[in-house]
């Protein structure tokens, strides 16, 4: 039985907006939600192995309650375990809207609000004082996401958390989805070689998305390219995965030295996800020339 595991779950990549700096290309062409065999499939995952965490992340999950709910009543012991959902608050036009929606759900416990009025979203000032004020109203925790391109917008993110006197989590712009397309990743101004050391991300989480399965990854690997090596039908197959158990295990530099590829001192590489990505689609890369070779 696996314990203390985060489960971050995407019921579908469609979204109500199309930011410019989305990490994952979601937005209103993304119609696909999950199936019955992924929803048995999570079934069977969540009653063996109960986590100790839910996260509904999108896309926009706001807009598949029914499958939320049903995921939520999957786990043994829903009522006692933290259940977060990442909005980008579209809803919370007044405060009573976002009571009534928030209430549709099974079980919430925290509410985390994407709000980055720097790269073209639709979110509003307003909506941030009304989501804050609904979840005071609900007892739910409450926290904003703010993320940037550029240490200059980090700035205007201090002032903005400062207005709305809220807790919030800034975060680097990674170079995977919409953003890469767009060419606006975070800028690292020098190659930080702390990386080195550096494990996932996502250490803690296992990752189910819509239409591809389970995995660890949550950032570059998985949203710039279509791996099917980085994906399993279930939670057991996924802990037998070699490359789950090689990023559960080694930092970035242990990586590099077991797949037989370099790091690059690029600052564009300061990044663990972006280094991640480099290393093992190099290694594919390599072993497909050199499959093809023989
Ligand atoms: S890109 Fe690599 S380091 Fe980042 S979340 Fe995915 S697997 Fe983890």
């Amino acid at each position: 039985m696996l314990k203390n595991v985060r489960w971050h779950i995407v019921p579908s990549l469609f979204c109500n907006y199309s930011c410019d700096h989305c990490c994952n290309h979601s937005g209103p062409q993304m119609k696909k939600s999950l199936s019955q065999k992924e929803l048995q499939s999570l079934k069977r995952g969540m009653m063996t192995h109960n986590p100790s965490e839910l996260q509904f992340v999108g896309g926009e999950p706001s807009l598949f309650i029914d499958e939320i709910n049903e995921i939520i009543s999957y786990h043994n012991h829903y009522d006692k375990i933290n259940i977060s959902l990442a909005t980008n608050g579209w809803f919370a036009t007044t405060t009573t809207r976002a009571i009534k929606y928030l209430k549709k759900f099974k079980r919430l416990t925290h509410i985390q609000m994407s709000f980055d009025i720097f790269h073209n979203s639709r979110s509003k000032k307003e909506y941030v004082i009304n989501m804050d004020q609904a979840c005071k109203t609900l007892n739910l925790n409450f926290n904003l996401s703010i993320t940037i391109t550029d240490v200059k917008e980090l700035v205007l993110a201090k002032e903005l958390i400062q207005e709305f006197g809220v807790s919030a989590a800034i975060g680097k712009v990674e170079s995977s989805g919409r953003a890469l397309i767009n060419g606006i990743a975070f800028k690292y101004p020098a190659y930080d070689n702390s990386v080195v050391d550096k494990r996932c991300t996502n250490l803690e989480g296992i990752t189910f998305i819509a239409n591809k399965g389970f995995t660890i990854c949550s950032s570059n690997l998985i949203f710039n390219h279509d791996i099917p090596e980085m994906f399993s039908e279930s939670i057991e197959d996924l802990y037998s995965n070699k490359y789950f158990q090689l990023l559960k295990k080694c930092t970035m530099g242990e990586i590099s030295k077991k797949l037989k590829v370099e790091m690059l001192n690029d600052p564009k590489y300061s990044s663990v996800c972006a280094n991640c990505e480099y290393l093992f689609t190099t290694y594919w890369k390599n072993n497909n020339e050199k499959n093809k070779a023989k």
